[in-house]
Order: C-alpha cells, then sequence, then structure tokens
C-alpha cells in the first residue's frame, strides 16, 4: 500500500501521507504515526458518489483532518481543561470521557469536511448536484453539527455549573 500514498505537508509545517484507494479503506499517517478515525464520511456522505468523485473528496476530506489538526488539539485541550476545572464525580466520568469523544469526533469530522468542501469548491456542490443524495447528506450534516454542538455545550455547562448542581443532574 505504501506507493499509493501521498505525502502530504499542512500549513503548519507537519508532513504526513494519505491513503483513499477504495470505498472503505484510507489512512492519515504522521510521523509514522496513524490517526484512527471512524469510516463515516466513506459509509454515508459519499453513498452512490462514482468512485473519481469519491476518492478526491475523500482525500480532501482527509487531508483537512491533518489541517485541522491543531484546532482538534485544542479542543481536545479545552474538554480536559473543563472536566479537570469541575473535577471528576462518580458515576458522571464515563459519561463526561464518551460525550467528550463523541463531540471532538463529531467537530474534526466537520471541520474536516468544511475543508473538503472549502477547497473543492464549485466542484463539491456540483457533485452532490449530479448524485443527489438527500438523506445522506442530510444525516452527515445535521448529525455531525448535532453531535458537535450539544455535547459542547454541556462541557461548557458544567464548566459553568456550581458542583452541588452538576452533580444533582449528572
Ligand atoms: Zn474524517
Amino acid at each position: 500500500m505504501a506507493d499509493q500514498l501521498k505525502q502530504v505537508r499542512s500549513w503548519y509545517g507537519l508532513r504526513g501521507e494519505i491513503g483513499v484507494n477504495n470505498q472503505l479503506w484510507h489512512l492519515v499517517r504522521v510521523g509514522g504515526i496513524p490517526l484512527p478515525h471512524p469510516p463515516l464520511i466513506n459509509l454515508v456522505l459519499r453513498a452512490g458518489l462514482p468512485r473519481e468523485e469519491r476518492l478526491r473528496l475523500n482525500f480532501l476530506h482527509e487531508f483537512g483532518h491533518l489541517q485541522t489538526f491543531p484546532f482538534a488539539f485544542l479542543h481536545a485541550a479545552w474538554l480536559i481543561f473543563f472536566r479537570r476545572k469541575r473535577g471528576t464525580q462518580s458515576g458522571t466520568f464515563l459519561k463526561r470521557i464518551g460525550l467528550g469523544l463523541i463531540a471532538h469526533q463529531a467537530l474534526w469530522e466537520l471541520s474536516s469536511e468544511l475543508y473538503a468542501l472549502v477547497k473543492a469548491g464549485s466542484e463539491y456542490r456540483q457533485i452532490y448536484h449530479k448524485n443527489p443524495n438527500p438523506l445522506a447528506q442530510s444525516l452527515f450534516w445535521g448529525g455531525m453539527t448535532s453531535l458537535a454542538i450539544l455535547p459542547n455545550l454541556l462541557f461548557f455547562r458544567w464548566g459553568n455549573m456550581k458542583s452541588g448542581s452538576v452533580s444533582a443532574r449528572w
């Protein structure tokens, strides 16, 4: 597979390798370390697209993960900061970790796809105009936006709540 990996360089200088060779398989590697993420985009948003368009948009999306990595890192730091600020209360730890992971992954998926959308420009709209799949598009954009916003709002609330009311609710 190594010969099919494309070398890329992010705007902040970090180099990586990206492979998007078939409908499910994709890889983003930074410094030899793979950045794992579920193939949500391939399964949902690209459903029904011709192979060439699918691979082109998938490549841009995977590059988007690398390009937005500093923001994803800052977001993870923000989530950890809020959790530490309020402390960990019994019974809520796993819920917070789970919600934190969902919030983080959803926001990163959303920002990576926004990167692909901006980079592809009018081509992005044309591809989906020629191959309409409104259900998949609504599922992805609606679902990811909700998953990105709601858990983050909860974290923000936790960060501003008195600890007593936090344990009463969660
Ligand atoms: Zn992704």
